[in-house]
């Protein structure tokens, strides 16, 4: 079945291991793409560099990072340096942060010493509201608030025909997580700890084992494991090879293309115009 313009909704991932610098992949960093909408969540250290192999960063319709951590947004620097000085981009890139966002951005800015304003002729950087819905190019967002040290969120993302990614963002147990992710047709849920004794005594990560259960519980059609340390792959392949071929870890580049659920199709009008940018 198609959906009558061709489009799918699709992933690539561009990072899935922990904070701490790993060779195999970097940090937070999920391409997701409608036709010619493409959104990155989340930006952490080494994420551009992926992302380059496979869009011009100036092709992104938007950057949306769900919690300030340095593994989730910090390659936004790096990413200034592909925009000119002196002048303000012809295409500002839309940088949705978390509230709280702009005045950590700011100090960011102040902080590499650059020169005053770093980010400010590049991006446009915004904190969207939690409980409203985003809209990026055709695709829809609601975001999803996080069990987490610093104030997170996770997000999921409709695409025109139907088709639910959610992406846990790093979160520890938690049942509102679960209901706010329900019925992804693919879930990105972190697995950022080895043992939960390893957590604070407040949790803010998952093992892999209560990784699959969030993913279980939520009715994910399918899921994919993210935000583990490389180290421990075989391992997380032998709990999701255990859990069934619905699970599996990330891997640097992976893509999945996601269908949506019978229960979900819609058509999708292929005489629809593309819409055309606001003019303001
Ligand atoms: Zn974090
Ligand atoms: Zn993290």
């Amino acid at each position: 079945m198609t959906d009558g313009t061709g489009a799918r909704l699709r992933l690539t991932v561009l990072g899935c291991s922990t904070a701490a610098p790993h060779p195999v992949t970097p940090t937070a960093g999920f391409l997701v793409e409608w036709d010619r909408t493409a959104v990155l969540l989340d930006c952490g250290q080494g994420v551009i560099r992926n992302l380059q192999r496979v869009l011009d960063p100036h092709d992104l319709a938007g950057i949306v990072i769900g919690h300030m951590h340095a593994d989730h947004y910090l390659d936004i620097v790096g990413l200034r340096y592909l925009y000119p000085w002196g002048e303000p981009a012809p295409v500002p890139l839309p940088v949705h942060l978390p509230p709280g966002g702009r005045a950590r951005l700011d100090a960011l800015s102040k902080a590499v010493s650059e020169r005053d304003g770093f980010f400010d002729a590049a991006f446009t950087a915004n904190e969207y509201d939690p409980d409203a819905e985003l809209s990026i190019g055709e695709l829809r967002l609601r975001f999803v608030r996080g069990r987490h040290y610093v104030p997170a969120w996770g997000v999921v993302i409709e695409a025109p025909d139907g088709a639910r990614l959610a992406y846990t963002g790093d979160t520890g147990p938690s049942a509102s997580v679960e209901a706010g992710v329900r019925d992804a047709d693919l879930l990105l849920v972190e697995s950022a700890l080895w043992s939960a004794a390893h957590d604070d005594p407040e949790r803010g990560h998952l093992t892999p084992e209560e990784a699959i259960e969030l993913a279980q519980r939520s009715g994910a059609r399918s899921a994919v494991l993210v935000h583990y340390g490389p180290s421990r792959k075989e391992a997380i392949d032998e709990l999701c090879a255990a859990a069934g071929p619905w699970v599996r870890p990330a891997v640097d580049g992976l893509t999945i293309t996601v269908r949506p659920s019978a229960a979900r199709t819609r058509p999708v009008d292929p005489v629809s115009p593309a819409p055309s940018p606001s003019p303001a």
